[in-house]
């Protein structure tokens, strides 16, 4: 069976390192990558492909930087040309990005049977951008692997028949679980010279691309008894420089981290402060509380066992000083660590019944 995964994002070459990593056990499975580009920058998409051993895309497109329209288009036309030559049995796609998207339509079009890592996912919030990808790339797929149930209700609310859903727990796991061992201390953590640090991340496009609602998640974070660390994505960078925003003294900025090192600032910190989908799950897998800067999470198991708090831009400093959570009792709300196998097995029975 050949399947061909499209990505292009950075939280998809996270996913697809656990994948990749079942396929090559899999000696029937060959898998093809095809890179959108929609992530380029070295630390953005190099240094994972390297650190987690992912085999090197096949294709590598070149559409990152464009406008959500543009950069789609372009996806949906190249990937078309790619599956034409390619004729995969089957095309993979992780999340919620437009190279998701893009990836799912060229397959639907071409009659390709497609499997959505990470579906049934809703914020409810349509005016994100990932909301819309999420919810028709999960219309047009054929095999929807849900980590959670509720990520099952949401689908069979929205008409999606049974028996396309598998509930297989989420494949980020999977991956904490293997790179906790291999965890590296990034090289400049000593020079800080910090004895506790929260770690924080700012990316989505509700907080970045709003300048008041921005500057209001710095003032918050200012609070000058608290250190805190912050990689930061190259989205946020463009967008502090255009609005002009002061970084308070308490906030350490530093490059996005590869991996391994995000995983040692996750196991080493204090509290984990983030508007990312993939950083939320993360801070349970390690242990930690979340503050999630959004109005709303699509992880909301997190926020009903009280692991997890969504803050509005306003409340940040009172809850980062208050730090009255749940403590996180770890059962399996996303899986036992072997989801990546478990979807590889689905997809291989069911297509291997469907040739016969
Ligand atoms: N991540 C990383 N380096 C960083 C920041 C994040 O390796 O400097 C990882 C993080 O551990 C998680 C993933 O990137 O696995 C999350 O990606 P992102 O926040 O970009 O996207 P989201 O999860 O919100 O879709």
């Amino acid at each position: 069976m050949k399947i061909l995964t499209v990505l292009g994002a950075r939280p998809q070459f996270i996913k697809a390192a656990a994948f990749s990593r079942a396929i090559k056990k899999h000696e029937s499975v060959e898998e093809v990558i095809v890179h959108t580009g929609q992530h380029y920058d070295k630390n953005m998409s190099d240094v994972f492909f390297t650190e987690m051993d992912i085999p090197l895309p096949k294709y590598k497109l070149r559409t990152g930087g464009k406008m959500h329209g543009a950069m789609t288009g372009q996806q949906l036309e190249k990937i078309e040309e790619i599956l034409f030559n390619e004729k995969p049995d089957l095309v993979l796609v992780y999340g919620d990005t437009n190279s998701t998207l893009a990836g799912a339509l060229a397959a639907v079009k071409l009659h390709i049977p497609i499997a959505h890592v990470e579906a049934g996912l809703r914020s409810f919030n349509k005016k994100m951008p990932e909301e819309i990808n999420r919810i028709l790339t999960d219309q047009v797929s054929d095999y929807l692997f849900v980590p959670s149930m509720s990520a099952k209700k949401n689908l069979l609310n929205e008409g999606i028949s049974e028996e396309k859903i598998f509930i297989v727990g989420d494949i980020m796991y999977d991956v904490s679980l293997f790179y906790k061992e291999r965890m590296v201390k990034p090289e400049w953590f000593d020079s800080l010279k910090l004895n506790n640090f929260i770690l924080c991340t700012i990316h989505r496009a509700e907080n970045t691309d709003d300048s008041i609602r921005l500057s209001k998640i710095f003032e918050g974070l200012g609070l000058p008894d608290k250190n805190i660390i912050l990689p930061l994505h190259p989205r946020t960078v463009n967008k502090i420089k255009e609005y002009n925003i002061n970084i308070p003294e308490n906030i350490k900025i530093v490059d996005p981290v590869g991996y391994l090192e995000m995983v040692w600032l996750e196991v080493n910190c204090d509290l984990i402060i983030t508007d990312s989908g993939g950083v939320q799950k993360e801070a349970y897998f390690h242990g930690k509380h979340c503050i999630t800067l959004r109005d709303e999470t699509e992880w909301v198991e997190l926020v009903e066992h009280g692991y997890n708090k969504l803050v509005n831009f306003d409340g940040i400093s009172d809850v980062i000083s208050s730090s009255n959570f749940k403590k996180i009792e770890f059962g399996s709300i996303y899986g036992n660590g072997d989801t990546a196998i478990k979807i590889l097995d689905i997809i291989d029975s069911f297509e291997n019944n469907m040739s016969h």
